[in-house]
């Protein structure tokens, strides 16, 4: 049978922690867990009490419809913190209407006529792992609509075409991480994007919100690897040309790229494929400070060595994800290869890290080709790894233990670093002293560092008075999200805007740009039926 997905939280059902590992994770936990608090126990499919749907459908788009509780409470929101409260809370406020699986552009196409025509809103939902409200629907536009249709893309699932010549691939876009590797597999080609969410996320909705996967340099992010793309709008299809590069005007592939679902449905991508990784070495290397290990990663990024990982975790963060357990910063440097021997540019890496004072507290032999599965000597990345895919299905047990968690994000030239990250940690933590009596945890990790800045990433654990999770995560996100602006950061480097970083976006953009994506949203969009309110609000 197949496994069943959670309709409140995050993955399968069957991976939620049991409650022994929820009681142990509280002992774990010491100070942030009363010995009495109770463990929240998540509603019954059978006590969800949605709102009946609004909308009625044409034969045609039924057969395409699931309106049972259980979708259409699923697809009610993305797993954020907040959503996985709410979720927990069986608070499932104006679900969508019906839950639609197109399988064909066709059924996209129809879809988007139909509601057009019906002042439906379309919110397209691809793995629904969207932090920032992503897929939910705005309620303050509720007045603007009949209702709302969740559209589903998991069906359109298929590898098109494989141009093994070009080192190209073409899928349809609702395909998910996991099933996408698994048809590149026989040939031996990968995408190599993995971002954290990997399990539950799809093809068109990495391309929708420029997704990041977890090499920290190099090509990672989702738009090094798009060719072409076919988007259906409102007002037609278009379909880009397949070319290694352009200087032909702006360009087209960048107009779709970050649309996040408000101008135009992705229903599938051609992207740059490579062979399977052959060669690894990887090291992990203490340093004394963080400040020490940020000033080695800022070295190895403009050293032009470009290893696949460089990713720097804080004293706290490295004990948290079992890598270290000796209060240092622990940067975890790799380089992969499917070509050639990387041992040069490790050793280059090594040297830089020594002159920063850095040791390396493990690394993995250098001299054999490794493939990824037969990698048995574990470095403490491979134990980050491990908790990284691991760390959401933690963060739920955590929300059923009353605390809040919560995690953010942002980049920032080199020389804003400092002041950003001094005043992000103060700030919050400032805060949290106020609201979770000293039992809180503030850490910060650079995902991913460029010759040019680097992405720091907080993750906060604390504890909060009753029924005050919800309160303390706003006030969290709110403080986070002005103080990123206020330094110079960008309100996100690779979550996505939707909703949630909506004023933060406009904050970081000038009136006149904002301008033309209101006009461009009206172009493709005029009835404004494609995600409203998501990214900028028009109405
Ligand atoms: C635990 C966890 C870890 C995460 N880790 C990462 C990470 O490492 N890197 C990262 O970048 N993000 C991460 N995210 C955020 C999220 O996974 C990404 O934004 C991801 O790209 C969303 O893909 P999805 O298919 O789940 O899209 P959804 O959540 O379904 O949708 C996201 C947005 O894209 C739109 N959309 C979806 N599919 C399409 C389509 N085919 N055409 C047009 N619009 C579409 C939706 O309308 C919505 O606005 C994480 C989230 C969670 C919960």
């Amino acid at each position: 049978m197949a496994a069943v997905r959670s309709f409140w939280g995050w993955g399968y059902q069957k991976d939620e922690l049991k409650i022994s590992e929820i009681k142990a994770l509280a002992t774990l936990l010491g100070d942030f867990v009363k010995p009495e608090t109770p463990i929240k126990t998540p509603p019954k499919k059978d006590s969800l009490n949605l709102q009946e749907p609004k909308i009625k459908l044409p034969t045609s788009l039924l057969k395409l419809a699931d309106a049972s509780n259980q979708q259409r409470a699923r697809h009610c929101y993305g797993r954020s913190f907040k959503d996985v409260v709410r979720g927990l809370n069986n608070e499932f406020i104006d679900p969508p209407d019906f839950v639609l699986y197109p399988k064909t552009v066709k059924d996209v196409i129809d879809i988007l006529d139909y509601s057009s025509h019906k002042d439906i809103a379309v919110i397209c939902y691809g793995g629904g792992s969207s932090v920032v409200g992503g897929v939910e629907f705005d309620h303050e536009m509720k007045q603007n609509y009949a209702g709302w249709i969740s559209m589903d893309m998991t069906c359109m699932d298929k590898l098109n075409y494989l141009d093994k010549d070009s080192r190209s691939a073409s899928f349809q876009a609702g395909i998910l991480g996991p099933s996408l590797e698994e048809k590149l597999k026989p040939n031996n080609f990968t995408l190599r994007h993995f971002p954290q969410s990997f399990e539950f996320s799809s093809l068109g909705g990495w391309i929708a919100t420029r997704a990041g996967g977890h090499f920290a340099m190099g090509p990672t992010h989702i738009d090094d690897f798009v060719e072409s793309l076919e988007v259906v709008t409102p007002v037609g299809t278009t379909v880009t040309r397949r070319l290694p590069a352009s200087g032909a005007a702006s360009d087209e592939n960048r107009l779709w790229l970050g649309s996040e679902g408000m101008l135009g449905i992705v229903t599938s991508a051609w992207i740059r494929v490579q062979p399977r990784t052959r060669f690894v070495a990887k090291a992990d290397v203490a340093f004394d400070s963080f400040k020490e290990g940020i000033s080695c990663l800022k070295d190895i990024a403009q050293s032009g060595l470009y290893p696949s990982n460089c990713r720097l975790l804080d004293p706290l963060e490295a004990l948290i994800n079992g890598v270290y357990a000796g209060n240092k910063a622990i940067l975890l440097v790799g380089f992969e290869s499917y070509d050639h021997d990387v041992s040069s540019s490790f050793k280059r890496a090594k040297e830089i890290c020594n002159s920063h004072g850095g040791v390396v507290v493990s690394e993995s032999d250098i001299d054999n080709e490794i493939s990824r599965k037969s990698d048995s000597k574990q470095t403490a990345g491979g134990s980050w790894k491990n908790s990284f895919i691991k760390a959401p299905y933690f963060r739920d047990a955590l929300v059923r233990l009353g605390l809040v968690v919560e995690t953010f994000e942002t980049a920032v030239t080199w020389d804003n670093f400092n002041e950003l990250y001094f005043n992000i940690s103060n700030e919050i933590n400032r805060y949290l002293s106020e609201k979770s009596n000293g039992t809180q945890w503030v850490t910060c990790r650079i995902t991913h560092a460029y010759p040019n800045g680097l992405a720091p990433y907080f993750s906060v654990i604390a504890s909060c008075k009753n029924n005050s999770q919800t309160a303390v995560w706003n006030d969290i996100k709110q403080i986070a999200n002005e103080t990123i602006i206020k330094f110079n950061g960008t309100i996100t480097h690779h979550h996505a805007v939707g909703k949630e970083h909506r004023d933060g976006y406009k904050k970081e953009k000038s009136e006149l740009y904002l301008d033309y994506l209101k006009n461009t949203k009206k172009y493709f969009d005029p009835k404004s039926i494609l995600n409203p309110g998501n990214v900028i609000r028009l109405l």
